[in-house]
């Protein structure tokens, strides 16, 4: 392939810091790059409290903790997600009752949520698809209503927006009770593999920081709050080594210019694709009113799962890569059984006909645009 899917972006300071982080002689986890990192979302984005984690699938395996989830809980959930989203809760014993994605975005349906919940029903996970966020102020009330726990998976929502009907804007990962995300090297803000619980909500500050901790009170030990450090919860080994977190400060450091380059891209491909779109009955994403967006994907909606196939073998015959996306969590060989058998159209159309295009950095996107428009309906 000419132009990949993905290329991880790299500012060139990565390895400068990681040997600095190695030179300090600490590379274990929640060094002093681990918490430059930290203090730089809490005060960019407006977020609680930060712990850097190995990956987003640990901090909502954390969060899953945090909440406590016992057997036979109901998590109420998008299907067309990641696995993780779901697989964490289900560690815990939680039964999963998936939701439809509205009909115009993958996102979980706002309007479908209150006949979900039951006695049952301690949390409510939505998944900003494509950095785009879910209609956060419908969801909070109605959670706030019921008493259920809010948890985003904010893995592809870095630098990202939503807009209450009062003018407040909220980055995303800071409305929830808990937020994850990832620093996978496909995401926007890369660390190889490496991710992030945000604490909202001050009751599970605390807690969270043991449970990072394998179930220790080491935190509070190396600030000097106890003499002692023990046993006294449980927990695992969530943090990721300062050798990550080095890695990822350089990124930090190139956010905005990595945010204008993604953004850029993402608009070129927008403006250029309109009109081709319009004539081959493909839809391009749209941005609600109470969203950003932050370049993190480009997707087409196509026609049909025929019309799709024929678009991802046109670009692969001129060396391009694009990929489809989730298949519906409550359709897969895991869940199928567990299902309740709702049919839920929305995240079935999505699995069969959204298609992502190419979006990094580096990319050449007037050539994947030029190659694309020569692309007629079959
Ligand atoms: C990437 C992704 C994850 C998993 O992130 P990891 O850091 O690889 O664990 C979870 N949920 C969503 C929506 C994702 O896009």
């Amino acid at each position: 392939m000419k132009t990949p899917f993905n290329k991880p972006y790299l500012s060139g300071r990565e390895t400068f810091y990681i040997e600095d982080a190695v030179k300090r002689g600490k590379i274990s986890g929640n060094g002093v790059y681990t918490q430059k990192c930290q203090k730089f979302f809490e005060d960019k984005y407006g977020f609680s409290k930060c712990l850097l984690t190995t990956s987003c699938t640990a901090a909502l395996e954390m969060a899953a903790i945090l909440v406590e989830i016992e057997p036979g809980d109901e998590v109420i959930m998008p299907s067309y997600t990641f696995v993780s989203t779901a697989n964490a809760f289900i560690l815990r014993g939680a039964k999963i009752v998936f939701a439809d994605s509205r009909s115009d975005h993958p996102n979980i349906d706002e309007n479908s949520l209150e006949s979900l919940i039951t006695a049952r029903t301690k949390a409510i996970v939505v998944v900003h698809y494509a950095g785009v966020a879910c209609h956060m102020e419908p969801i909070m009330a109605l959670a706030k209503q019921h008493d259920l726990f809010v948890i985003e998976d904010a893995a592809q929502a870095i630098d990202s927006y939503y807009t209450f009907a009062d003018g407040t804007k909220k980055a995303l990962g800071s409305i929830g009770h808990l937020a994850a995300f990832s620093f996978h090297e496909t995401k926007n803000i890369i660390s190889g593999e490496g991710g992030m619980l945000a604490v909202n909500d001050e009751q599970f500050a605390k807690r969270a920081e043991i449970i990072w901790e394998k179930g220790t009170n080491r935190s509070s030990f190396f600030r000097g709050e106890v003499d002692k450090y023990g046993w006294i919860d449980i927990g695992s080994s969530f943090l990721p080594s300062e050798i990550v977190a080095a890695f990822l400060w350089a990124q930090l450091e190139n956010l905005e210019d990595i945010q204008r380059k993604r953004r850029a891209i993402w608009e070129a491909y927008h403006q250029q694709l309109a009109s081709w779109a319009l004539a081959n009955g493909i839809k391009l994403p749209q941005i609600p009113n109470y969203a950003t967006n932050n370049g993190h994907m480009f997707y087409l909606i196509c026609k049909s799962l025929e019309q799709r196939t024929a678009v991802i073998n046109h670009l692969k015959a001129h060396g391009i890569l694009a990929v489809f996306h989730y298949l519906s969590l409550h359709k897969s060989l895991f869940y199928n059984e567990r299902h309740d058998g709702r049919s839920l159209v929305n995240s079935d159309h999505f699995t069969d006909v959204l298609v992502r295009l190419p979006l990094y950095y580096e990319l050449a996107v007037e050539e994947v645009i030029r190659v694309l428009r020569e692309f007629k309906k079959p």
